[in-house]
């Protein structure tokens, strides 16, 4: 089944919430740039962090999220936006560390412990609104939980998740997102609370045959969910060969008259989605005619 993401409301509308089962997203990352686990599930937690936080915004809105921490993973940086898009990289996609101390994939020795955890959104307005908040813990889901408290101060708890199999596939991959409104009681915050320490990870219920709709139901400790909305969730990335030609166009004649005499051509790779675009020597006299504008 192809992947998808709730939006609900609970609680007479105190609690928001929102789940997504992103297992082919996840797993098309996985396959584009190669990652070996623990870069898997470091991408790939990022990635459904970012489509959960995306959702929130309207469909021409975007955004970024970008992960610098101090570990070996180097930068992730991810981009959504409202209509369930997402796209990203993992600076260093050939990571693979012995699981951690409980048994699971240690995402926290790749992202690293200290750093910061950056989101930018364009809303379409003139100044694009940017947050900051430093790393807490490399697990990534305290991380975006965190970020959501301090610098847009909405009380939340995320949990992002990814099952990598043994062949380093992706088995299943999702999260929840969960905010509480203003003026919620503590009954309800309690027994949220008490609920999501007992929940077992999202990507293991997914494999277990769970839905994100029974997964909210269940994490919410209630049958009273109001599903606003069911939207498709999809790697995708809007590069093209007119885009680079842009950026090749800014190097200037001088520049690209070298790359023809002495690459005899040009190469260009998106760092989101791994697509390469050729240039010839010919598209390379066609882009240097634009600029001197013959
Ligand atoms: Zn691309």
């Amino acid at each position: 089944m192809s992947d998808y993401l709730v939006k609900a409301l609970a609680y007479e509308g105190f609690v928001r919430a929102y789940a997504v089962d992103a297992t082919e997203t996840i797993s098309e990352a996985q396959r584009r740039h190669d990652t070996w686990n623990t870069a898997s599930a470091a991408l790939g937690r990022t990635m459904i962090g970012a489509l959960m936080l995306g959702a929130t915004l309207k469909g021409e809105d975007k955004m970024t999220v970008k992960v610098e921490g101090d570990g070996p993973a180097g930068a992730i940086v991810v981009d959504s936006n409202g209509k369930g898009d997402v796209k990203g990289y993992i600076k260093n996609p050939h990571i693979s560390l012995p699981l951690n101390e409980v048994g699971k994939i240690d995402v926290r020795g790749a992202v690293g412990t200290s750093g910061m955890f950056t989101v930018i959104k364009d809303l379409g307005l003139k100044e694009p609104f940017s947050g900051q908040t430093p790393i807490v813990s490399g697990e990534l889901g305290e991380d975006f939980t965190y970020y959501l408290a301090v610098s847009e101060q909405i009380p939340s708890a995320v949990g992002v998740s990814v099952l990598v199999d043994t062949d380093d596939t992706i088995k299943t991959a999702g999260g929840f997102m969960i905010q509480i409104m203003p003026g919620a009681s503590d009954e309800i915050i309690d027994q949220i609370e008490l609920r999501l320490k007992e929940t077992t990870r999202i990507s293991t219920l997914l494999d277990e045959g769970q839905t994100p709709e029974t997964i909210l139901k269940s994490l919410l400790a209630t049958d009273d969910v109001d599903f606003l909305e069911t939207m498709p969730v999809q790697f995708k990335c809007d590069c093209s060969k007119e885009k680079f030609a842009s950026a090749i166009i800014t190097l200037g004649a001088d520049q690209i008259q070298e790359l023809i005499d002495q690459d005899h051509g040009a190469e260009a790779v998106c760092a989101f989605c791994n697509n390469k675009y050729q240039y010839s020597e010919a598209d390379l006299a066609e882009l240097k005619q634009e600029i001197l504008g013959e």
